[in-house]
């Protein structure tokens, strides 16, 4: 029987980069995979395509909507959607063969087949072809990710009421999109066939799109969402999804409780998602898994088995790739004996839709709740010569920090490139910098970075660009 120091269940975000730092830090690792590709969610039907996805229809749209004003003609122009589905698959198996690449340079035992547990420390690997084998393990990183989640009237049939994953892959550009829930993954999807030439209309639950994020930012990119031509319907309840063979019925109660007909020819259910232990025998070893689903850990995050640890989506916290890669780093290195940490409030949340919106730390909403004395700075992207140059003026940048100290305690940016310049963000308030060190730090002119430097200014009333 092959013995390991650390076995990984699940090859995703996590569990990879769990596994690379287990070998790195000298430890016999294997890491097991159901799927026949690595890399989980993010790099196969997550993070990965829907940005393959996002930049082609992105390109798209631009050469429609901006190429004219640009001074650049084109003429002909149509979407080739085989291709489209074919390169964004093209990006996936280069980015899953990447995977592969690190296991073997770090030289890790892959096993592909569904790992379950025998007991606490032997994992049996039950393979596509009817056998299986077992492994023996010290410790093991549980890292088993999430599934699309729906609603329990729903009947999900992947044809015409689908998830992400479908929406991933359709064969034909929908006419009409209906996406239940106006979250991060609904409102990427929403707006790569809202860009591609579908009607795509949002039914949202919650007040606001993106529910939990700063109230700026849902307000602005409902406001740059509705201009780029999505319905968003929020406060609307959806009651009923039927699908009726070539078109898809959806009813939802408005805020008054009346009844509102939606009918397209594909509805994604994109309410969220839940973590997934099916097949992993947790009984077994009597690992706790909460109400809702997740496997229950301590701040190690250690399981009630004291060899067995669980990261990512399958545990409590922000199902984000980034999240998942942090613990998997974290667990590795408690394991080899050090002493990691995470700030779990600086972990960035992003969504990729145009103009992208990204945050760090607390919201003015969480602040306001906690009693906390601050002061806000707010900056128009609209000001800025590199907004104006590039065409890309919807967004602002808001900075919230302590009344009193001046320390950075949450930044919230919507706008071009948001998704890349929250970075600086993270990085200064992981130093705990305050909103006058980055405003006296030189940003590169014309860039979009400015902006933070000036909503950093205007928390202290000198922004100088307004
Ligand atoms: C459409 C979409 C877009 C997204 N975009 C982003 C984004 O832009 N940025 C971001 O940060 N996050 C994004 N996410 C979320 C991100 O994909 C997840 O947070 C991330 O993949 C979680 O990583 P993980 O390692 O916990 O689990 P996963 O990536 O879900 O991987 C779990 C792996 O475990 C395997 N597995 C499960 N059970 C077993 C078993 N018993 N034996 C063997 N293998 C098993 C599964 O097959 C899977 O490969 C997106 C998700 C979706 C659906």
């Amino acid at each position: 029987m092959n013995n390991y120091d650390v076995a990984v269940i699940g090859s995703g975000p996590g569990g990879y980069v769990a596994a690379i730092r287990c070998a790195q830090l000298g430890l016999k690792t294997a890491i097991i995979e159901k799927y026949n590709t690595l890399g989980g969610t993010c790099l196969n039907v997550g993070c990965i395509p829907s940005k393959a996805l996002l930049d082609s229809s992105h390109h798209y749209y631009d050469a429609t909507k901006h190429f004219k004003t640009h001074g650049i003609n084109v003429s002909d122009l149509s979407v080739n959607f085989q291709q489209m589905i074919a390169r964004k698959n093209e990006v996936v198996a280069q980015t899953s063969g990447g995977i592969n690449y690190l296991m073997d340079k770090n030289n890790i035992d892959v096993f592909q087949g569904v790992g379950s547990f025998s007991d606490a420390t032997h994992i049996v690997i039950s393979k596509t072809d009817g056998t299986s084998e077992t492994i023996e393990a010290s410790k093991t990183i549980i890292a088993t990710g999430s599934k699309p989640a729906s609603l329990p009237f729903i009947s999900v049939d992947k044809k015409r009421v689908i998830t992400s994953t479908e929406a991933l892959s359709l064969t034909e550009i929908p006419k009409h999109l209906i996406v239940i829930g106006g979250g991060v993954i609904g409102l990427e999807l929403g707006s790569v066939y809202s860009r591609l030439g579908s009607e795509v209309s949002v039914i949202e639950y919650m007040p606001n799109i993106t529910p939990g994020m700063d109230a700026m930012l849902s307000k602005e990119l409902q406001k740059s969402l509705k201009k780029q031509g999505l319905k968003i319907y929020t406060s609307h309840k959806v009651t009923s999804v039927e699908n009726k063979g070539n078109e898809v019925v959806v009813i939802a109660d408005d805020k008054k409780g009346n009844p509102v007909e939606f009918k397209g020819d594909y509805t994604l259910i994109s309410v969220g998602r839940k973590p997934y232990t099916e097949g992993l025998g947790l009984d077994k070893v009597g690992i706790k898994v909460s109400e809702r689903g997740q496997i229950e850990t301590n701040e190690h995050l250690q399981t009630n088995v004291s060899n067995i640890y669980a990261i990512g989506d399958v545990v409590k916290g922000a199902m984000l790739a980034h999240k998942a890669e942090e613990e998997g780093t974290l667990v590795a290195e408690l394991i080899a004996g050090q002493k990691p940490h995470i700030d779990y409030n600086l972990i960035p949340g992003v969504v990729y839709t145009w103009p992208e919106v990204a945050a760090v730390g607390k919201t003015e909403e969480q602040l306001k709740e906690a009693g906390v004395n601050y002061k806000s700075g707010t900056f128009a992207m609209r000001a800025l010569g590199r907004a104006r140059a590039s065409m890309d003026l919807d967004g602002q940048i808001k900075v919230l920090a302590d009344a009193e100290t001046d320390e950075i305690l949450g930044v919230h940016m919507i706008g071009a490139r948001a998704a890349d310049m929250i970075a600086e963000a993270v990085i200064a308030m992981e130093f705990r910098a305050s909103s006058e060190d980055i405003a006296r730090s030189s940003h590169a002119h014309p860039t979009f970075t400015e902006a933070f430097k000036e909503a950093c200014l205007a928390v202290n009333d000198r922004a100088i660009h307004s």
